[in-house]
């Protein structure tokens, strides 16, 4: 146990983010999810929370938050007709798993959820490139690899915690990178991890469009786009930028019948979008962003760099509460 949860916990039990929360509640918080499992995976994944702490979640949410719809959520926000404790529920990427693991539990609460798209893959194979590195290390039986320029100097992968660790200082380092290099950088590590031939999904498979249909029929599902195939926008070269947004929100809107008037960058740090992206954006009429920067949205936040709440497999249930309330953020010193 350590000590950080201990101090969380007592916290919550102090009523800390019940307080911080009745300070924020003209304020839109929006969760940031991706995936939801059934069981927690053997090489750890920030994205793809167990089930049992997403139902958990859930029903803290659905009892303290009046939910709403994402894009509602923000035409109220930008009219000043939001109700107290207004929160929207986010998934990007576009994972099966949504529907099939995440999906009943949201009915059970009655609640909402927008999913974000990657639209050339949906229906494919295919994985995200941050996904594809990640099976490659859970499954690679290299019992090292020696990517000194990545980060990992004869860097040892036995067990599940050496590759957890050295996934995750290659996919830092990857991101970084301008699109062309990472691509070459990222299949000479494949291959160093001897897992060049596409992988199986499993469960970071991304929906099908006949699945996506289906959810939107249902009524408890919106979807907008996330780009293309999940580049970094800051990072692609111009010319490319306005494309891999364009294209994703047209396709979303000509299979779903609805134009999005949202969208969520790939990666979403403020060293991930720019001044490109937001000019792509206001071309399509665009009018609302979501970033993945911490905080939460009031009448004066950037519609172009909406703050999120990221949940992610770390989070224990104390400190996703501490964290949703905004309990964290005062702590920190923010307003
Ligand atoms: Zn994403």
């Amino acid at each position: 146990m350590s000590l950080g949860g201990a101090r969380d916990r007592l916290l919550c039990a102090a009523g800390l983010p019940a307080w911080a929360r009745r300070r924020r509640r003209r304020d839109l918080t929006i969760l940031m999810y991706h995936g939801v499992v059934a069981r927690p995976l053997e090489v750890e994944c920030w994205h793809q929370l167990p089930v049992d702490a997403f139902a958990r979640q859930m029903a803290w949410v659905a009892r303290r938050y009046a939910v709403l719809p994402l894009e509602e959520a923000l035409e109220r926000l930008a009219a000043g007709t939001l109700p107290d404790h207004a929160l929207a529920l986010t998934f990007d990427d576009g994972y099966r798993n949504v529907r099939t693991v995440a999906g009943p539990v949201l009915a059970a609460h009655g609640l909402h959820a927008t999913v974000f798209l990657v639209t050339d893959l949906v229906g494919t194979d295919e994985v995200v490139w941050p996904d594809r590195l990640y099976l490659a290390f859970a499954r690679s039986a290299a019992a090292s690899v020696d990517v000194p320029d990545l980060g990992l100097p004869r860097c040892a992968l036995e067990g599940p915690g050496r590759k957890a660790r050295a996934y995750a200082t290659a996919v830092r380092a990857l991101k970084g990178l301008p699109v062309a290099e990472k691509d070459a950088r990222l299949a000479a590590l494949l291959a160093a991890l001897g897992r060049t031939a596409p992988e199986e999904p499993g469960d970071f498979r991304m929906l099908g469009w006949d699945e996506v249909d289906a959810m939107r029929r249902e009524g408890r599902f919106g979807f907008a786009g996330h780009s293309t195939r999940h580049e970094i926008l800051a990072r692609m070269p111009d010319g490319q930028v306005a494309a891999a947004i364009g294209r994703s929100h047209e396709v979303v809107a000509a299979r779903t019948g609805h134009v999005p008037t949202v969208f969520a960058y790939p990666n979403g740090r403020a060293m991930d979008f720019d001044d490109r992206a937001r000019a792509a954006l206001g071309h399509l009429g665009v009018r609302f962003a979501l970033s993945t920067i911490e905080g939460f949205n009031d009448a004066t936040t950037d519609r172009l760099a909406l703050e999120r709440i990221s949940v992610g497999a770390d989070l224990s249930f104390a400190r996703f509460r501490l964290l949703t309330s905004g309990a964290v953020a005062l702590l920190r010193g923010r307003r």
